[in-house]
């Protein structure tokens, strides 16, 4: 590998001066704060919240066993993957490399940011292959999306593979583990140091049950963080949020009960779905969602919209054919869901 961070950086990041902000300059402790034109009433609201969220990254640090300087936190995962596009990918001229199907948001952000996007198809089992990324990368590519456990398809990608492609480009590899928790394979996290290259995502918005909150992670070697660290708002992170993150990261049991219940849950509505004639057959899944292929996803999705029942209708997707995504959700929501669907099934004339 012959990976250099320098070489990547756009010129213009390079060479930026970043905003400095009142709580930048004087970061120490003091009784009469008169720097930043705040209002002294209202408090705690009144003042600015810190732009490093050094706390929050400190009580992360620990639950994720990195130091904090190996910590980037964003307005939800969307934040870091803007800003990758930002910092390292020239408009009109670089481009990215991401699996499909996969999470529409690399696209999006590329679109944004007008960088061409090139879709490697996983295998018909969702499977990744290694050499057909690294094939379609070329000197102007400075970022692969790969994502696992994968969304829509559900399935934990190969790890073998996945190093393979960390090892052998020399971009950035972005590896989205928004739903590691629920998967039996394991996050690379540990493995950041090997891999200069490396820059894994993940969020409080599913595990974590604070979607609202919107808080996302990178974690990426301390040259990557600063970079972005360098370029975001300076008050990305809202007091609210750096609050309520911090009050829950305290317990960590509750999230590991929840993920317990949601797997738990899993199984029963997997058990369910599959004896359903509407259902032709469900993806393996490591994640907190199933994939169903159904005999007509269109219209089982609109039948389910009647009975005010919202799953996902993947079936334009990449060779995810009439499928509906589908959330674990409680007992009860789940049983709601396999009851309807049971009906749509008689009524559509499959006994
Ligand atoms: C849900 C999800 C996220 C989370 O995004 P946030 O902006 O952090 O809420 C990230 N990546 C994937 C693949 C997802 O499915």
């Amino acid at each position: 590998m012959n990976f250099s961070l320098q070489d990547i950086i756009r010129e213009n990041i390079k060479s930026l001066k970043p905003y400095s902000s009142a709580r930048d300059e004087y970061t120490g402790e003091a009784s009469v704060f008169l720097d930043a034109n705040e209002n002294p009433f209202n408090a705690p609201y009144n003042r600015y919240p810190d732009p490093r969220q050094l706390a929050l990254k400190n009580q992360l640090g620990q639950i994720k066993k990195i130091s904090s300087d190996h910590i980037f936190l964003g307005n939800g995962s969307d934040e870091p993957i803007d800003l990758l596009f930002r910092a390292f990918c020239e408009p009109g001229a670089d481009n990215v490399v991401a699996i499909s199907p996969t999470y529409g948001m690399y696209r999006v952000a590329a679109d944004i940011n007008n960088i061409a996007y090139r879709e490697v198809l996983l295998e018909e089992d969702f499977s990744l292959n290694a050499d057909r990324i690294l094939t379609a990368t070329d000197s102007a590519t400075k970022l692969v999306f790969l994502c696992s456990p994968n969304n829509p398809t559900g399935n934990a990608l190969n790890q073998a593979e996945v190093l393979k492609i960390i090892r052998n480009f020399n971009g950035l590899v972005v590896l989205d583990e928004a739903y590691i928790d629920f998967c039996p394979e394991k996050t690379l996290l540990s493995n950041l140091d090997q891999y200069p290259n490396l820059v894994i995502l993940q969020t409080l918005s599913k595990a974590w049950g604070l979607a609202a909150i919107r808080l996302g992670m990178a974690f990426a070697s301390p040259e990557i963080i600063a970079i972005l660290s360098k370029i975001k708002y300076p008050y990305n992170i809202n007091l609210l949020t750096q609050e309520k993150a911090a009050k829950m990261l305290l317990s960590e049991e509750q999230k590991d009960k929840w993920v317990e219940t949601i797997l738990q849950q899993k199984i029963l509505l997997a058990n369910e779905l599959v004896k359903l004639p509407i259902v032709l057959k469900l993806y393996p899944s490591d994640a907190n969602f199933i994939l169903v292929k159904t005999t007509s996803a269109k219209t089982i999705y609109q039948m389910l919209v009647e009975r005010q029942i919202i799953v996902r209708d993947r079936s334009k997707v990449a060779l995810c054919g009439e499928a509906l995504r589908i959330t674990v959700g409680t007992a009860d929501e789940n049983r709601i869901l396999i009851n309807a669907l049971k009906e749509i099934g008689e009524i559509n004339g499959n006994k």
